[in-house]
């Protein structure tokens, strides 16, 4: 079998396929291989299931909830049917994996094999049990769930992301612990769907380097939509009411607290996939929690195999991951490897309304010893915001002090998610805000509350 290999791509997710492309592309023969399913992360049990039942479950929260406010009624109550979109998710999911198959089975220069691979030397490894060498490899093997461990948490109790997706019966009660991305917006389709959800989390301003002020507001709008909140948590124990429902102890602020639910949901973070990859033989280096450790250019302890994606523990987020799969690909190749730019990186929550922020926050910028000046906004100061019901949402903006260029954003309100990208399109370009504010804006849109704070923040009418 492949007797020359140029490139090794472990993990056929979005780094891996978006580094054998970039690889492919220069010429190169590639062998991508997968211990399967094939599809990865983002759209097997990530990004796209996750979305695909967030918008059938925020579209029956404002049937049930927010008619009213659009001058709207219907008759009788609005039922939803969860196995039916259980299974419309499935299909498209299917459709995603198999398409993302199919493009790379047709690019030119990229063998794809099925199988599990473990190194057994710094060039040289198996896939199952048919032995490979490599010139080069990348390591794009993601991440699995880690489930804590918290004295008395009855595995029977348990709920991960991945059976929230598939499931069909909706617990009465849910407790979550964990309020990163994954917990609230899991938390908040099993709160649209009638479960009674609590989030807890042990950060007591729930992001350490979030505004504190938008925060206490964008968690505050998703508990006025029905998703309790408990933060500053030390988990003590689990246990089980006398006769009844599990219970989780822990305290905030020395005092004791308990909450009864059906079902927790984990969603304290994932951990990297290396297990069973023998990272010793090829002499590839990890951090003390597990990822792989890279250098400036995604390279390993080894120079001849890279890295990138959730393994390496950077960002687990999907647009950092296939930004540097094409970086780790193109410089397995190349002769001379470039440094990878930090690129600005907008991130979302998809929850109602949504939270999006891209490049420093105010206390970000501090650490970094930047002088800054801000700005704020809220929604309710844009006509469309006003018209279209949606005033929940404000918008922080930092900048240079002395240059005023735009150095971060940080929001939430309606189709934040979208709306983040016009600032980090300009922070791209390292415009300031006076270049910004000259940008005209089409009216009515969400997207004036951009120029509206510009306007105020370099005095213009
Ligand atoms: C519920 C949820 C929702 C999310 N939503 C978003 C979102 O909205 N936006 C966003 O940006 N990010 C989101 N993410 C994160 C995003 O999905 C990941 O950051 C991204 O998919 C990681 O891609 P990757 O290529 O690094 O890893 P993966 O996609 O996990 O790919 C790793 C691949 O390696 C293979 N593999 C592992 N070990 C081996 C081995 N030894 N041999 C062969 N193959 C192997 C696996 O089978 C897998 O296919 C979400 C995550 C979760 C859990």
């Amino acid at each position: 079998m492949h007797t020359k290999i140029d490139l090794l791509v472990i993990g056929a997710g979005s780094a891996g396929r978006y580094a054998a492309r970039a690889a492919a592309s220069l010429g190169k023969s590639v062998v991508l291989v997968d211990k399967g399913p094939f599809g990865g992360l983002c759209i097997l049990k990530g990004c796209m299931p996750s979305k695909a039942l967030l918008r059938p479950a925020h579209v029956f929260h404002l049937m049930k909830h927010r008619l009213g406010e659009l001058g709207l009624s219907i008759e009788g109550t609005p039922r939803i049917d969860i196995p039916a979109i259980v299974r419309m998710k499935n299909a498209m999911i299917r459709e995603m994996a198999e398409d993302a198959r199919k493009s790379v089975e047709q690019t030119r220069g990229i063998s794809l094999l099925s199988g599990r691979f473990s190194f057994t030397g710094p060039q040289s490894g198996v896939l199952d049990d048919t032995p490979l060498h490599f010139d080069k490899a990348v390591i794009a093997t993601g991440s699995r769930i880690h489930l804590p461990s918290i004295p008395g948490l009855d595995p029977e109790w348990i709920l991960t992301s991945d059976d929230v997706l598939e499931l069909e019966d909706i617990p009465s009660s849910t407790l979550v612990l964990g309020g990163g991305p994954v917990g609230l917006e899991l938390g908040q389709y099993l709160s649209c769907l009638g479960s009674d959800v609590t989030l807890a989390d042990t950060n007591p301003n729930w992001h350490p380097q979030t505004d504190p002020l938008l925060a206490r507001e964008y968690l505050g709008a998703l508990e006025s939509r029905g998703l309790a909140m408990r933060l500053g948590i030390r988990a003590e124990r689990f246990d089980r009411e006398e006769g009844g429902k599990p219970c989780f102890h822990f305290q905030v602020d020395g005092k004791k607290h308990a909450i009864p639910f059906d079902k927790v949901l984990l969603a304290t973070g994932r951990r990297p996939d290396t297990a069973g990859l023998n990272l010793p033989a090829a002499q590839v280096h990890t951090t003390r929690h597990g990822h792989i450790q890279v250098d400036a250019f995604l390279r390993t302890s080894n120079h001849s195999i890279f890295a990138a994606g959730d393994v390496t523990g950077i960002l687990p987020v999907l647009n950092l991951a296939t930004f540097h799969g094409e970086m780790a690909g193109r410089n397995a190749i190349l002769p001379i490897p470039v440094t990878v730019r930090e690129p600005v990186v907008p991130i979302a929550i998809f929850t109602d309304p949504e939270y999006a922020r891209a490049g420093l926050t105010e206390s970000q910028a501090q650490a970094r010893r930047i002088p800054v000046r801000t700005g704020r906004i809220p929604f309710s100061d844009v006509g469309k915001a006003i018209v279209y019901r949606e005033t929940d949402g404000a918008l922080k903006i930092v900048i240079h002090a002395k240059s005023r260029e735009i150095l971060g954003v940080e929001m939430f309100g309606h189709g934040a998610s979208d709306l983040v990208h016009t600032l980090a399109t300009a922070m791209h370009f390292h415009a300031t805000i006076d270049q910004y504010q000259e940008i005209l804006h089409i009216h009515p849109t969400f997207s004036e509350i951009f120029k509206y704070l510009a306007d105020d923040m370099t005095d213009a009418i």
